[in-house]
């Protein structure tokens, strides 16, 4: 991948004041146009997804609400995700980690972006947040 640049990254846990690790994982630096690109994406398939539930309800289902709240909502909810996708600037590498409250191995998951890049360790159930270093 380009612009893959091994990278400090502070591994802490949310709900606690602890000690946090320093890691260093390859991490991707997005430039604008993969930022606009990436967020629009992004939205056109959360859009893309509700208007066809939107669409699949009204023919499965006769009631008039579903689908009237699930079209202005894809709108509503479109730019929303954009512009969160948008403020990511890095994304994070498939790695594993030790988590910082129980030890064990957790993986990031693929596609996430920072910062902060918050998610939950499969053993223990704490939320890993992952800060620039
Ligand atoms: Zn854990």
């Amino acid at each position: 991948m380009k612009n893959t640049q091994p990278t400090p990254v502070r591994v802490g846990i949310m709900e606690r004041r602890r000690p946090e690790v320093v890691a260093t994982l390859d991490v991707r630096h997005l430039n604008g146009l993969e930022r606009a690109w990436r967020s629009t994406k992004r939205s056109f398939a959360v859009m893309g997804v509700m208007l066809l539930l939107g669409n699949l309800a009204v023919l499965f289902f006769p009631i008039p609400h579903v689908h009237l709240c699930l079209f202005p909502l894809a709108f509503v909810l479109g730019p929303i995700i954009a512009f969160m996708s948008w403020r990511d600037r890095v994304l994070l590498p498939k790695t594993d980690l030790p988590c910082p409250r129980c030890q064990a191995n957790v993986t990031i998951p693929e596609g996430l972006g920072g910062w902060p890049a918050r998610f939950n360790c499969d053993a223990c159930a704490a939320m890993v947040e992952l800060n620039a270093g």
